[in-house]
């Protein structure tokens, strides 16, 4: 079976030998305070650092997941206001995450096919935490970099926070353009869930010690102090860390990657037009790389997930309220080329132009 499932997805090729190796060497009996875990854990910072273009004076911490990375800037980032810039479900859920440790968040919602437009959104609070969803998982849209540039621009004292979950080491992302930027690796990564990175800049550190929140075994004064020993403030999920750095080592530099995913997006595109299928972002600017949705009939969406699974290939749901109404497709690294030529037969047969 291949998944296209934009997560938890296909996962990396190697995982089953990686897995074996990770029993065999001993790490995960290893103390999390021993020299085996610290020396692991700085080697897949250094091999992040490297292999995604992350700048050396930025900060990787390893967490749980995505949420509880939004929880982490809500508690120790946040000075008095949150911005929240969403057109979809996972935008939506930080901002309802946010709101229920801190009640001055706001929403700004924009539509899923509206290239978002820093310009507009000049009056904001000086010193808020604007947080944006790089790649909505849910709809299939992305803000692309240039965007983040001007938001940038515009907005020099605030903390800015991305969402990259569904396009970090897919993609190159810039990380210069913000102060925050976190993914869980059940995604992109091609690795099972239950860790997350969330790489700060200095500035992010800077407005942690200012908010001085020290009372959560993740306050992120606490993270940073903690893996500036290459530690972590609780057990962490050793395993994973470890599938991590091998998936890492065995990466191409993110530049090639991200060539790799633009020519196989290039490639769906193409046979998207040949096909009668329908994309459910029409917008070529916002549609993402790294997840396309689909969109039919609901009746046409589950006979297609049931004939895919015969020929050995899993489609991706809708999310949410559009779960009945579109298919997901993953654009990962570690998934083949092969399968999406097999992909491509499959939709060309199942939407005749
Ligand atoms: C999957 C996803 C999340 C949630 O990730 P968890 O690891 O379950 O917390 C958050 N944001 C985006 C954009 C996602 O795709």
């Amino acid at each position: 079976m291949i998944s296209f499932y934009p997560g938890p997805s296909q996962t990396h090729e190697k995982l089953p030998s990686y897995l074996n190796e990770a029993a065999k060497t001993g790490i995960l009996s290893a103390n999390h305070r021993s020299k085996e875990f610290t020396q692991l854990s700085k080697n897949t910072i250094t091999l992040l650092k490297q292999k995604l273009s992350i700048p050396k004076n930025y900060t990787i911490l390893f967490t749980s997941s995505a949420t509880e990375c939004w929880e982490i800037i809500a508690q120790s980032l946040i000075l008095e206001k949150s911005y929240h810039f969403f057109n979809g479900a996972f935008g939506k859920k930080w901002f309802e995450y946010t709101l229920a440790l801190k009640s001055k968040a706001e929403p700004i919602v924009f539509q899923a096919e509206e290239t978002l437009n820093p310009s507009n959104y000049q009056q904001l609070s000086k010193q808020a935490v604007l947080c944006i969803t790089q790649n909505e998982t849910s709809n299939g849209t992305q803000v692309n970099q240039l965007t983040l540039k001007k938001f940038r621009e515009l907005h020099p004292q605030s903390i800015i926070a991305i969402d990259a979950t569904s396009s970090m080491a897919g993609v190159k992302l810039d990380f210069r353009l913000g102060d925050v930027w976190f993914a869980s690796v059940q995604k992109c990564f091609g690795l099972p869930a239950g860790l997350a990175v969330m790489i700060c800049s200095p500035k992010a550190r800077m407005r942690a010690e200012q908010v001085n929140e020290n009372s959560h075994y993740n306050s992120l004064n606490y993270l940073t102090r903690m893996i500036e020993k290459w530690q972590t403030t609780y057990t962490p999920n050793v395993l994973a860390i470890y599938l991590l750095k091998r998936v890492m080592e065995n990466s191409k530099p993110i530049a090639q990657v991200h060539n790799q995913t633009l020519k196989q997006y290039t490639f769906i595109n193409q046979v998207m037009h040949s096909t009668s299928a329908r994309f459910l972002i029409s917008n070529e600017k916002v549609r993402s790389y790294t997840v396309i949705a689909l969109s039919a009939k609901p009746k046409k969406i589950s006979d297609l997930k049931s004939k895919a699974r015969k020929t050995g290939m899993i489609l991706g749901e809708g999310y949410g309220e559009l779960r009945s109404k579109t298919i997901r497709i993953a654009n990962f690294p570690a998934i083949s080329s092969s399968a999406y030529k097999k992909l491509g037969l499959f939709l060309k047969a199942n939407f005749p132009k």
